[in-house]
């Protein structure tokens, strides 16, 4: 008989949560905290979303999006988990740059930058003192006419190569342009530029399970292999949802999936204004990736000098769709060392970056696609001999990721990286209004992605369910949940 993994569960919550990614998981454990019932469900058989791992035989552990992000994370950690995720957050002190215009290696932060800016790419100290404090100032209810593109003219105009340093990893890092609103790349970044970039040291495995632990603990009914069909709405309500052929009741549903999939596939249009319908429909969805992941054989190892990040590229000009390319001239390189897992057999891994269009790998038949991903390896290779030499005959297990495995493994539509461009906030923050008690609470509009955004937008629905609920209850008040 096949395992029912909804075994146990009750017929109503107070809280349903679709999807286990960093919003979801995170909405959940902070309701579950301020004693909600709440249902998690997750139709993968490991929790994380798009904070994964996989393991390979040989003691080989590869994430999948763990490779950096800003210090925030911290406190939003210590916070909304607990103590103990937040004490293993690292610093990564190597991040290097490599391509035609300059080769450079920084803390990257605001103190190395001014320094990189000043002296070696010959900037007006007062010059990069103002870039900076506009970037910082900026806020989401700013005038959002500005791009990108706009804001480096007005302080850098014709300086390629300082747009390159400042914008590279943030396209890497969000999946922004140089079209966007000026908005997507102040505030992420600032964020950075504030102390740096950082990491979980342990792995993410290590920091789903701790999470899990502390899900359990606040009550959390967790579930995996339980793919949402439909949520519930009736009467301007939600209701519940259809999961594995069943129907559970709850008075408030968050969903952490696909912005777009949530809204069409398990809500379905006719449960909207026609207005918000057409809303929902404009919103473009991010970009995707795809990946290499390597092994090195026991025993081998990559000198720390070579870098924790290295965004390596060898086109001569900077664009930003370049980078998107299936002809690949830009990869960011993530070297984990033994030390970041301290607990593991020592081990070394090497996972090459780079940003994608689905619409490049959808519709390939088989066996182009298969021939496409050897192409993605070989090219990957020859690009690492420069950084680790010999490395093909050093290293002990390679494959590749393409935007059809991510949406295969999460459902996101298109396999987006970082869920819908910057107008899909708006959209979701606007669902509870369509139908009283839905929500979402995963990536969208580039400042609320990424793990530190997606972390922070569970704590804000978290919030606004809790306001919900207390409104309705008549009963005993739960805790207060603390939103800072
Ligand atoms: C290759 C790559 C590299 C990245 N690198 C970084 C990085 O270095 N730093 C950083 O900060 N960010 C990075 N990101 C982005 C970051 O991983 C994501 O923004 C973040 O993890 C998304 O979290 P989320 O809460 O939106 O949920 P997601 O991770 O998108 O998870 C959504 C969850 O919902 C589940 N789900 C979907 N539909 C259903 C359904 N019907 N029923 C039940 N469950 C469902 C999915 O299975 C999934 O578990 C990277 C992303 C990619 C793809």
């Amino acid at each position: 008989m096949p395992k029912d993994f909804l075994k146990d569960v009750r017929d109503r919550y107070d809280v349903i949560v679709i999807g286990s990614g960093l919003g979801g998981m995170t909405a959940a454990n902070v309701l579950g905290r301020a004693g909600y019932s709440v249902l998690l469900l997750e139709q993968h058989y490991k929790l994380g979303g798009l904070a994964t791992w996989f393991k390979r035989p040989g003691g080989h552990i590869f994430d999948i999006s763990l490779h950096g992000f800003p210090v925030g994370m911290v406190k939003s950690c210590r916070r909304y988990w607990n103590r103990e995720i937040a004490d293993r957050i690292v610093q990564l002190k190597n991040i290097r740059f490599d391509n035609p215009m300059f080769s450079l290696t920084t803390t990257y932060d605001r103190e190395d930058f001014t320094r990189l800016l000043v002296q070696q790419f010959g900037i007006d100290p007062a010059t990069v003192r103002a870039f900076f404090d506009t970037a910082r100032g900026m806020n989401f209810y700013d005038d959002q006419q500005m791009t990108v593109g706009q804001l480096f003219q007005r302080f850098f105009p014709g300086r390629d190569d300082v747009i390159r340093l400042l914008m590279e990893p943030i396209v890497y890092a969000n999946g922004s342009t140089l079209e966007d609103p000026a908005i997507t790349y102040g505030i992420v970044f600032s964020n950075f530029m504030s102390k740096g970039v950082y990491i979980f040291e342990g792995g993410t495995d290590r920091l789903v399970q701790l999470m899990h632990d502390q899900l359990r603990g606040n009550g959390v009914d967790v579930r995996i292999r339980c793919d949402v069909e439909k949520i519930l709405a009736a009467g301007g309500r939600v209701r519940g949802v259809v999961v594995n052929g069943r129907t559970i009741h709850a008075s408030a549903v968050v969903s952490n999936a696909n912005l777009r999939s949530t809204i069409f596939r398990m809500v379905g249009e006719q449960n909207f204004d026609p207005d918000f319908v057409n809303q929902a429909r404009a919103v473009r969805l991010n970009t995707s990736s795809t990946q290499v992941y390597m092994a090195l054989k026991p025993g081998e190892h990559v000198d720390e000098s070579t870098g924790d990040l290295l965004f390596s590229s060898t086109a001569r000009q900077f664009r930003t769709d370049l980078l998107l390319s299936r002809d690949i001239t830009s990869r960011t390189f993530s070297f984990y060392y033994p030390r970041m897992r301290p607990h593991a057999r020592p081990r070394y891994a090497i996972v090459s970056s780079t940003n994608a269009r689905y619409e490049d790998w959808a519709d390939m038949p088989d066996e182009e696609y298969e021939a496409s991903k050897r192409d993605l390896i070989e090219t990957t290779l020859d690009a690492l001999e420069q950084y680790v030499p010999n490395c093909r005959d050093r290293i002990a297990h390679v494959e590749a990721a393409t935007p059809r495995t991510f949406q295969h493994y999460t459902q996101h539509l298109a396999g987006a990286s970082f869920g819908t461009k910057f107008e899909g906030l708006a959209v979701s923050r606007a669902l509870p209004e369509q139908i009283g008690g839905l929500y979402h609470a995963g990536s969208v509009g580039i400042i609320m992605s990424g793990w530190l955004g997606a972390i922070n937008y569970g704590v804000i629905v978290a919030n606004d369910i809790d306001s919900l609920l207390l409104s309705q209850s008549s009963g005993a008040a739960p805790r207060a949940v603390e939103v800072s």
